[in-house]
């Protein structure tokens, strides 16, 4: 169900040092109030104001700690992403002001880390707290600026330059779903690694000075994180998007006295933020019943934002101020920006989606227990014998039916062989009665018992065939949901994220086929920008390139089997340097079939190089090993040596017993043990360097012979069928041959043969 939500709006004010006295916090009320005199000369605010108050969700003066605004702007939109509801807060306002020690802060130091580091911290701490919920964190952390868009997780970029940043792109699915393109999705187990992907992000966030503020970006910055949950014993899990976002500072271009490449970046960054106001214009005026079209395909930042604004999402936003008198214009604006987000209505709906791999453990399970059932109805028992306390429980269970005073108690046992146990029991109980005379015998009814059995019989059969019959229904809907996973696994490892619509549909929206048609969305009003940094996306051609050969790869398995043929006869030309001449003797040998394979096979000279490669490797290692075992003495000889020294020395009176004290011949002892010690060192981490390789090197060659042995499999069938072919066109020939030697005698019978070996030939061409 969805509710409607309106955007929340707080302010925070940076502590100054010259605060102005024309502004004013009303924390209780939460508003903030500019007196601004009347006066036209001064006037950067229109002259008929005197006094102009805003009003926030809350307000927070110089003195909040980063615990306070996470406590009160975020923690409840985390709380609720874990419950399944998307979540965007952004920072807005003049640079300087406070944007970024908001949203990061300093992750390293707990005090002022930001909303994003606390963000992290919470749901790790929620994971830990709340042991039944299971909970997937994913990552991106993406950059926008002059209106393209760079992603920020790349590790160990070396280079100092936004544009070496892989490009971002946004792109149309076929059925009209918008994706990022190119935009790492990181899974973060653990707290450390999520940190540690915000470090990593940091990092390669572009910082260009400005005048007025060194370290503020003036790019606009958005770490999303996706939440999967679910409880383990439940179908059902939730999937939401968090958007933290940082934007670029707010001012107009003029304040900010930059220049050159700065200015035209910065005009960049201002008209990204002037399609943010426009479709938040254009949202205000939908919310006063306005039927209007909200310009979000204008830019990236609005595409990325749609579902924040006026979508499916619990967004508040932070603007930041300085109470400085030289940026009370610039605050003011802010306050106005903030005053028209405030009225933007949001329809937040839970992100529920059934997870096919928790169906697909239940229906196993639920396989099992039939097939069990099935088994024992049947007669047959999954083991062959019961364990001793098994036994000991049947003797159990017999004790309390019979005791039991309750006439309707019945003996339940699930397996086969233990209701055998049972009976097992009770007729040796029933025979020492017997024995010592107190029990009467059962006195049988025959009849009846027949009557009973038939019909018994007659249950046990329908309930086998029912039973048999929820067994195929089973597999066939594990079969389907295995297929909708598979296709779900093809789409993810294009990396790409969903942007509008629920993420729950993420795996299905991207199929082979409706990626292979993505359209790059272009934003009309920035093209001009995005020439000036323009950076080639490949990854779509080279997809399609991939798609296409994909496709050629697995075309023979669609054509009919003739064209099978060839296409299997072509693999096999492929995986053989010459053509080999077996005889027909040779071919049923199948030790001489393979050591001739082995020899034409074009990958056996790679697999001999690697053989030896390994074998040297290996060779090197052991003489490291030894050479090792042997510095290990030579260090711990020298060692007693030092000791050895050392005693004499003092024995001598050569030296005190100072340790601090050493002598020139015991400090030509230390030198060399450190050196044969360095010496240790470095070939023991080569020898670790060397065994790592062999490792590698021996899975390789592992995985070189089977795949030999599966191309020998396939070589060997092709070239017995071929065998039986020509064996049979020879049985054809042989035919035409006598009936035309025999001259019309007994034709009717020789014209039969001829067509019974066609027709084999063709069944022979058609395996
Ligand atoms: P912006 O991202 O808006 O350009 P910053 O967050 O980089 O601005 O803030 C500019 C400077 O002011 C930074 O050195 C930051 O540490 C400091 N700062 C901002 N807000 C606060 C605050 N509330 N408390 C302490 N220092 C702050
Ligand atoms: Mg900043």
């Amino acid at each position: 169900m969805s509710k409607s939500s309106v955007i929340d709006v707080f302010l925070r004010v940076r502590p100054t040092k010259n605060p102005s006295n024309l502004f004013k916090l009303n924390k209780d009320e939460g508003t903030a109030e500019f007196t601004i005199p009347k006066n036209p000369d001064q006037g950067y605010i229109n002259n008929q104001i005197e006094k102009h108050t805003f009003n926030f969700a809350g307000v927070f003066p110089t003195d909040t700690t980063q615990e306070e605004i996470f406590d009160k702007i975020a923690k409840d939109v985390v709380d609720s992403a874990i419950e399944g509801y998307n979540g965007t807060i952004f920072a807005y306002g003049q640079t300087g002001s406070g944007k970024t020690y908001s949203m990061t802060g300093n992750p390293e130091a707990r005090s002022s880390a930001g909303i994003i580091p606390r963000t992290l911290y919470h749901i790790y701490d929620y994971a830990r707290r709340e042991s039944e919920l299971i909970i997937d964190v994913t990552i991106s952390y993406l950059e926008i600026y002059g209106g393209s868009g760079y992603d920020l997780l790349v590790a160990d970029n070396r280079s100092r330059n936004l544009h070496d940043l892989p490009k971002v792109q946004a792109m149309a699915t076929a059925n009209g779903q918008t994706i990022l393109q190119g935009l790492s999705l990181k899974k973060a187990q653990t707290e450390e690694d999520a940190l540690n992907l915000l470090f990593i992000g940091e990092q390669n966030r572009v910082i260009a000075e400005t005048p007025k503020n060194d370290a503020s970006t003036r790019s606009h910055c958005i770490f999303i994180v996706i939440l999967e949950c679910r409880k383990p014993t439940s179908d059902v899990k939730t999937v939401s998007k968090l958007c933290l976002v940082d934007l670029s500072g707010s001012e107009r271009i003029g304040k900010t006295g930059v220049e050159g490449i700065l200015q035209r970046e910065a005009t960049g960054i201002n008209l990204s933020l002037h399609f943010l106001e426009l479709v938040i214009d254009c949202l205000n005026r939908q919310a006063n019943g306005e039927n209007i079209h909200i310009p979000y395909r204008d830019s990236l930042m609005t595409l990325v934002l749609k579902d924040s604004l006026g979508g499916n999402c619990k967004t508040r936003m932070i603007a930041t101020m300085s109470s400085e008198p030289d940026d009370l214009p610039e605050s003011i604006c802010t306050c106005r920006f903030a005053g028209r987000v405030a009225n933007i209505k949001n329809k937040v709906t839970r992100n529920e989606a059934v997870d096919p791999f928790i169906i697909i453990e239940k229906l196993k399970r639920e396989n099992q227990q039939l097939k069990a059932e099935l088994a024992m109805i049947k007669g047959q028992s999954i083991k062959d014998h019961l364990e001793s306390y098994e036994i000991d429980e049947c003797k159990k269970k017999v004790d309390e039916f019979l005791n039991s005073e309750d006439p309707a108690a019945i003996l339940v046992v699930n397996d086969h062989l233990k209701m055998n146990e049972c009976f097992f029991q009770l007729k040796h109980m029933l025979k020492n009665l017997n024995k010592k005379g107190s029990l009467q015998p059962v006195v049988s009814q025959p009849q009846n018992l027949t009557t009973n059995n038939t019909v018994e019989l007659q249950q046990l059969n329908d309930e086998v065939l029912r039973l048999k019959q929820l067994i195929i229904q089973r597999d066939n809907e594990i079969m389907i949901l295995l297929n909708l996973i598979q296709k779900g696994k093809g789409s993810q490892a294009n990396q790409s994220l969903v942007l509008q619509g629920p993420i729950s549909e993420q795996p299905e929206v991207q199929q082979a086929n409706t990626s292979s048609i993505l359209q790059p969305i272009e934003f009309p009003k920035q093209v001009e920008i995005d020439r000036q940094s323009q950076i080639l996306t490949e990854k779509p051609a080279i997809k399609k390139q991939n798609f296409m050969q994909g496709s050629l790869d697995s075309e023979p398995m669609s054509q009919t089997t003739k064209n099978t043929t060839t296409a299997q006869l072509k693999e096999l030309g492929g995986m053989l340097s010459e053509p080999i001449n077996i005889s027909n003797e040779q071919l049923l040998d199948r030790n001489s079939a393979l050591e001739m394979f082995r020899k034409s096979y074009r990958k056996a000279q790679a697999q001999e190089d690697l053989k030896q490669e390994l074998y040297d490797k290996m060779m090197t290692s052991k003489e490291l090993g030894l050479f090792i075992n042997n510095q290990r003495n030579v260090i711990s000889q020298l060692k007693d040596k030092i000791e050895q020294t050392r005693k004499e020395q003092v024995l001598l009176g050569l030296v005190s017993s100072d340790p601090n004290q050493v002598s020139t011949e015991e400090e030509k002892l230390i030198a060399e043990y450190n050196k044969q010690k360095d010496i240790y060192k470095q070939s023991f981490d080569k020898l670790k360097q060397l065994k790592a390789e062999v490792e590698r090197m021996s899975t390789q060659l592992k995985h070189s012979r089977e795949k030999m042995q599966q191309d020998f499999e396939k070589w060997i069938d092709m070239m017995l069928k071929q065998r039986n072919l020509s064996m049979a066109a020879t049985s054809v020939l042989s035919d035409f041959k006598n009936l035309s030697q025999k001259g019309g005698e007994d034709v009717n019978s020789m014209v039969q043969q001829f067509y019974k070996n066609k027709e084999i030939c063709n069944q022979l061409l058609q395996k």
